[in-house]
């Protein structure tokens, strides 16, 4: 069967009668067996994927399907699916099933998507590689010696690898974009409060959101259109409208900042340096005004962003004391003995690390020193940021460092992987709307290089539209 990019090329073989439902789920039920050594699925929803094909077919013959009819959709293992494992990809959750849909499940099964299976992840989603993951590690499609990224690892792939067409990722610090740049697809992460958090298993929570990973600009901007919006269950989610942004504008000329530090810094890979000048160059000659922009902050996002993300995660994850969730120790014998036990099994070692990291840093002595200073950082970097939106439409720069790193590499250091978060950590910080388009591969390795655009606030009409059109212009010059 042909690789479909989008799902207007599903609908249309569809109409024509070329395709059917069930034959396009059988086929990335193939391609999920073929590919089963890259560990990308946890678990597989073989037979209801199949009965809903066939139950979402005839509402196609009938006229009655809804927006997503079509869409093969597989969720990160962190997103509640009602009846369904969830388990964050760790020990803690094993055997947990869920009593609720996320918002964002409801919404797209309420569209017609068909949802494939649960995917895998850095364990609760504190990763860049998704070796944290408790169920085994995910190798990169496009080179199965590298790693995917992280923390969605396992929807990034499994869209590279033609095991569905969208995937559903969350973002706390890059885990969205990283991903998706390692594994050269689109991966967009929503402004804060776009898309309900409700049903997603939270890491950071004002730094979380959900949003889609796919083939191409018009899958993410119509599953956005689906998820995004006010939800009574979310009280940080938004109230504002929700735009079309599955319908494109015209292309329009815009003012686009790049980030300076970002291309002098010393962590990056000539290559990469390299394709973002020339991107630079080609948005000039598109008709863009692309200047150089400084954030003078940016070796403070990383240690800002770990200490808030820790401190929140500490207090997240005290739920999972092996009574309410999942795992408890057989060696309980009392209440104590229960939290200390269960915890200590049930918990990877880099969940544990930021667990500490987090207490630490809100405990009594260090909290002015550590958590309260991190906040006024973030308050400082958010002015800054909302200052060059006042002049800018766009931010721009290479969504990671590096391409896609080997396998190993990086699990040793612990400050080196969370410095691969260097470029993306900013977006979730302010709050604000970011996008990984896979624009260039590296000469020597092949490797998919991203490149990310951030916009202001709910501006997220302006970064597909933009992107659409860049993407459309990209595939032309090919
Ligand atoms: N790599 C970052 C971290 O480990 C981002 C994770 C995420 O966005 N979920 O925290």
């Amino acid at each position: 069967m042909r690789t479909y990019r989008t799902l207007g090329e599903i609908r249309a073989d569809i109409d024509r009668n070329q395709l059917t439902l069930v034959d396009l789920v059988k086929s990335y039920l193939q391609n999920i067996e073929d590919t089963s050594h890259l560990n990308i699925f946890l678990e597989v929803f073989e037979d209801e994927a199949l009965a809903k094909a066939k139950d979402i077919e005839s509402k196609l013959k009938s006229g009655t399907s809804g927006r997503l009819a079509g869409m093969v959709i597989a969720l990160k293992d962190n997103i509640c699916y009602a009846g369904h494992k969830v388990s964050a990809a760790s020990n803690i959750l094993e055997g947990f099933e869920s009593l609720y849909s996320a918002t964002v499940t409801k919404r797209l099964l309420a569209e017609d998507a068909i949802i494939i299976g649960r995917v895998n992840c850095d364990e609760f989603a504190m990763g860049a590689s998704n070796e944290n993951s408790a169920k085994g590690l995910v190798k990169n499609p496009v080179n199965p010696e590298r790693v995917p990224g992280g923390s969605s690892g396992g929807s990034a792939a499994a869209v590279a690898a033609n095991c569905c067409l969208v995937a559903l990722g969350s973002d706390t610090g890059g885990s969205i974009r990283q991903p998706a740049a390692f594994c050269g697809v689109v991966g967009l992460k929503p402004t804060y409060g776009r898309v309900s958090r409700h049903g997603l298993i939270a890491f950071a929570s004002s730094f979380d959101q959900i949003g889609p990973i796919s083939q191409s600009v018009e899958d993410s901007a119509l599953v956005l259109e689906v998820m995004a919006g006010h939800d009574s269950f979310d009280t940080t989610s938004s109230k504002l409208r929700v735009d079309k942004y599955s319908e494109y504008s015209d292309f329009k000329p815009l003012k686009i900042g790049y980030i300076e530090e970002c291309l002098t810094n010393s962590a990056i890979d000539d290559e990469v340096k390299k394709t973002t000048e020339q991107l630079i160059e080609r948005l000039k000659t598109k008709g863009h005004a692309v200047e150089p922009v400084h954030i003078e902050e940016l070796k403070y996002l990383v240690p800002t962003y770990y200490v808030i993300t820790t401190a929140e995660a500490s207090s997240n994850l005290s739920r999972y004391d092996g009574i309410h969730y999942g795992y408890r120790s057989d060696a309980s014998e009392d209440i104590d003995s229960t939290y200390r036990l269960s915890r200590s099994a049930g918990f990877g070692p880099e969940v544990k690390r930021r667990i500490m990291l987090g207490t630490f840093v809100l405990s009594a002595g260090y909290y002015d020193a550590y958590y309260a200073k991190a906040q006024k950082v973030r308050r400082v970097i958010k002015n800054r940021t909302e200052q060059l939106f006042e002049e800018y439409d766009l931010l721009l720069s290479p969504t990671t460092p590096t391409p896609a790193f080997p396998i190993g590499s990086n699990t040793n250091d612990p400050i080196k992987m969370y410095l691969e978060d260097i470029f993306t950590v900013h977006a979730n910080l302010v709050g604000t709307p970011a996008i990984s388009l896979p624009l260039s591969t590296h000469p020597e390795s092949a490797l998919p290089i991203g490149v990310q655009f951030m916009a202001k606030k709910f501006d997220e009409k302006l970064l597909l539209d933009f992107s659409h059109n860049l993407m459309q212009s990209a595939a032309l010059k090919k």
